[in-house]
This record gives structure tokens, sequence and C-alpha cells, in this order.
């Protein structure tokens, strides 16, 4: 395991008080980001998540590649990063036993789905914010509650488009038209932390939607006494399971016989009535539709490293937390239901304000109820994750340290892991994927939903098993020296 290995000059030292793993040098900023490189960002570690970016003052960018957005320098400047990236920096580790203690004062109950205080399925009681969010549309009902309230003066969001039709980019939205356009998941990682020098400008306090990785840096920022991440009153986000490459987009262009994503018009990921589909319309006036449980096939393909390695499904460290409420019960009603995690007392109060007001209708559910929507996926993350990181730190390679790993993972789930991986790793290859785009999309989409299902039921006594009582050691060798 990534916690027993013998410690280098590179590792990660997550301390107690949020200092940088580097030690003193007489030029920091080019210390930190060759750190960075030599220890994230070349090993294949980072997150994508935009932090450096966003602390140095312009001097770095991120850079489209086929591996997702990767941070490098801005051509003919020197590089100006503080030291806070190498605090921050998820790609080196999230401590997170330390991070739930600043954030709420105590470690979790349940370790699968972090510290809460009340637990929901619900949705937007505004039909058109409902319809067009990607699961119940509380994310963005919430966030325009805080703006119209005056509670904030803008929100961290993501809006899809921009800067290109096929691609997405963080922005400050300061409407409530501004929120509504940007409702939906992207799938594609977005480097939503490059826009903290302009939250540092910003003139006001802000609401924020991220990514495990993102809050997890962002939290840790606040835990620095960043003056940016300071301003940031409320923080939401989304459960994640998996992101994929832009590769993806172009592969399921290419199967429908389009060579360029250049001829993308418009591309949503989450459109029309809950689950929602894919829909990408072309210059020409053609449009492709894929529902979202077909085009899942798309998963296995173009996954991102990150994804592999992450260990945060429900968005831990945020103060609310939204996903989809998938069970029988919601799904054969479609319109939109979800998940919804209050999970910090400001949190849970904002909800009640919302419910109390008629503009979000909350049903409390309970943590069995909500643990069993998404049994899979909280075993790919809480195991299945601790697994790949296991090997991977077997074989020599760097790992992001969390602080924590799970007590024990049964023989039977660990040999379940070795057919997964062996299917990424297979769905990576190139011919592999290419000999996919030749197989008709009317037969791959449901084969691989067909298939997928079947999967699940096979290995769910097993992904199942020992779950429910998920116990974790805290590593403290990563946090002290
Ligand atoms: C990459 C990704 C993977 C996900 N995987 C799962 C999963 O496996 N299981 C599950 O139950 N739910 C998953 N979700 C969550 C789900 O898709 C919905 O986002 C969630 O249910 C909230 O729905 P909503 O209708 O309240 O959100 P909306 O009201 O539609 O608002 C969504 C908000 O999220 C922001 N946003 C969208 N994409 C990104 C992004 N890439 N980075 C940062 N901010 C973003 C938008 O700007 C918007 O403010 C995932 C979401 C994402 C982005
Ligand atoms: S801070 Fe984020 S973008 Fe920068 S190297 Fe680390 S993971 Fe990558």
């Amino acid at each position: 395991m990534d916690s027993e290995r013998t410690r280098t000059g590179d590792e990660l030292a997550l301390t107690g008080k949020a200092t940088s793993f580097l030690g003193q040098s007489e030029d920091p900023s080019c210390d930190v980001f060759s750190q960075l490189e030599s220890s994230v960002i070349q090993p294949g570690l980072c997150t994508h998540c935009g932090t450096c970016v966003g602390l140095s003052a312009g001097t770095l960018e991120m850079h489209d590649t086929t591996w997702g957005p990767i941070p490098s320098p801005t051509s003919g400047v020197d590089i100006n990063l503080s030291p806070l990236a190498s605090t921050a920096c998820p790609g080196l580790g999230v401590n997170y036993p330390e991070l739930y203690d600043y954030v709420f004062g105590e470690l979790p109950t349940n370790w699968l789905i972090g510290c809460y205080r009340e637990l929901y399925v619900g949705y937007s009681s505004v039909p058109e914010i409902r319809r067009r969010g990607a699961s119940g549309g509380v994310i963005t009902q919430t966030l325009i509650y805080l703006l119209t309230h005056g509670l904030v003066d803008g929100a961290v969001v993501v809006r899809q488009g921009y800067p290109r039709p096929w691609l997405a980019e963080p922005f400050i939205a300061r409407s409530q038209e501004e929120i509504a356009a940007a409702s939906q998941s992207v799938y594609v990682p977005v480097p939503v932390n490059a826009l903290l020098g302009q939250i540092e400008s910003f003139e006001g306090r802000l609401a924020y939607v991220g990514l495990p990785d993102q809050v997890a840096a962002l939290r840790r920022l606040q835990q620095s006494g960043h003056p940016g991440a300071n301003k940031i009153e409320y923080i939401l986000g989304p459960y994640v399971g998996t992101t994929m490459y832009i590769s993806s987009i172009e592969s399921y262009l290419r199967s429908n016989g389009i060579r360029d994503i250049g001829e993308v018009t418009e591309l949503r990921y989450r459109e029309g009535a809950w689950p929602g589909y894919l829909h990408i319309r072309t210059r020409s006036g053609r449009v492709l539709r894929a529902e979202k449980f077909y085009y899942n096939y798309l998963i296995p393909f173009h996954i991102t490293r990150s994804t592999l390695l992450s260990v945060d499904f429900t968005n831990e460290l945020t103060d609310i937390s939204v996903g989809d409420a998938w069970h029988p019960r919601y799904e054969s009603q479609g319109q939109g239901f979800s998940i919804v995690i209050a999970r910090t007392a400001k949190g849970a109060q904002l909800l009640h304000c919302l419910n109390e007001q008629g503009l979000v209708h909350l049903e409390g559910i309970s943590l069995d109820d909500a643990l069993a929507m998404h049994g899979h996926m909280l075993d790919f993350k809480k195991r299945g994750s601790f697994i790949r990181l296991g090997w991977r730190s077997a074989c020599g390679r760097p790992v992001p340290h969390y602080g924590y790993r799970p007590k024990s993972i049964p023989l039977a789930r660990r040999l379940v892991e070795v057919v997964i991986s062996s299917i990424f790793v297979l769905c990576r290859q190139p011919l592999v994927r290419s000999l996919a785009e030749h197989i008709p999309l009317a037969l791959l989409g449901p084969s691989f939903d067909f298939l997928r299902r079947i999967w699940k039921n096979v290995s769910k006594p097993t992904k199942r098993k020992g779950l429910g009582n998920y116990e974790v050691s805290i590593r403290l060798v990563d946090y002290e020296q």
C-alpha cells in the first residue's frame, strides 16, 4: 500500500498545518512547479483541477492534451507559482482525516459517505430548472436562491460550449440566467480552480461548484488562509463516479462517420428528460443522440487516470453534495430526482430554507437507502481505488496519499478487481478503441448496457460483501514529520 512505502524526498508529507511538501529553496516558484512536474504531472497523477494555474498569476496555463488538460508554463514569462500549490495539489494527495477535522470538526461515522447531517431525495420545484438539470436541478436551484437572496454575489460554475462548442470552461456567474445556463453535468475534466486568480479579485462573496479533487484543493487553501478561497461561502458539488477524456466525444463522432470535432456546434451531456441523453449538433445540422446508459459504453475506453485513483465518490468535503437518485422507485417516474446530502450546519440550514419556501422538494431517506443507491460506485472508489493504488505502489510508481485506507479487502474482491482493471487496460488500447468504433452504435450501446447489468448482478455479492462493515485505518505516518 501507498502508506507503507518508504518515504523519499519527492514524497508527500502532509502535516497538521497547511505547509508545503517541499523544502526551502532559493527559487521557490520554479522549484514548486518542477516538483509538481516530476511528482504529479509526469507520473500521470494530475487530476486536471487547475489549482496550480490559479495560483500562478498567469504564468502557468492549462494545455489540452490527449490525457486531459495539463498545466504548463505560459510562454515568454517566468514562472511565479505560490508554494501553496504544493500544499493544495490533489495529485499529491488529500489528507482526508485532517480536512474532515477542519471542515466538520470530526471524522465520519460512515467512511463510505463521509461526514453528513441529513440525507434526502429531492428536486427543484421549478419545472424548468428540474427539467434542465442533470438530475433534479437541486444544485442550480440552490445557487439561484443564494444569489437572489443576496447571500452571495456570484457563483463559480462550469459552462458547456466555451471556448469552443465541444469544450467547457469555469466562470463566475453573476445572474440567475447565467447560473441556469450552466446547469447539467460535463463529463470531461474542466480545470475549475484555474479561476482562483479571478476569484481573488472578485468583489463580494461566492458560491462554488466543483468536483471532489477541486473541492479538496479549495478546502486546503481555505485552511491556509488563501484570500480568494475564503471568499467562497458555500461549496456544492456533484457525486463523481467517472470522468472521461475528450477522446470519448471524438470516438463517438467517428462512430457516426464524423472525423473532425470541429464540426460540432452544440454539445450537451444530459439533455432531455432524466436521466437524459448526449446531444450533439453538427455544422451540417445533423443531430446525434445517445441515451445516458448507452453512451456509458465510452467509459472503459476513455476513462481518465485520475478517476481510477480517486477515493471520494460523494464529494465529501462540500457543504451540500448531490447525485442521481438511482432507484427504480424514482427512475420509473422520469422527471429527475437527486440524492442530496447536507454535510455542514450551513448546508443543512440552506436546504431547510429552500424546502420551507417551496423551492426544492425534499424527502428524508435513511443511510442504508443512500448507500444502496450507489453500492457499485462506492465499492469502485472505496475498495477498488485502494486496490489499484496498492498495485501501482507495488510497481514502484508514485501514488497520491489520502491519509486512510480500508482495514481489509477480501481476496474475492481483489480478484474481481483483476477483471475490472484488465477490461480498462484492454479497452485503452488504440486498436481496441478503433475496433469498437466499427461496431454499429445501435448494437454497441444496448449491448454494453446489457452486459453491464449482467456484470453488476454477477459481481454484486462480492462487491457488496463486507462493504456494510467498511472500516478504515488512519495512517498517521502520513501526517507526521
Ligand atoms: C464528471 C461527473 C461525474 C458524475 N458521476 C456521477 C455518478 O457516477 N453517479 C451519480 O449519481 N452522479 C454523478 N454525477 C452527478 C450528476 O451528474 C449531477 O451532477 C448531480 O446529480 C447534480 O444534479 P443537479 O440536477 O442538481 O445539477 P444541476 O442543477 O444540473 O447543476 C450541475 C452543476 O454542476 C456544475 N458542473 C457540471 N459539470 C461540472 C464539472 N465537470 N466540473 C465542475 N462543475 C460541474 C454545473 O456548472 C452546475 O452548476 C456526476 C457529475 C459529474 C460532473
Ligand atoms: S494542482 Fe491540479 S492541475 Fe496542478 S498539477 Fe496538481 S492536480 Fe494537476
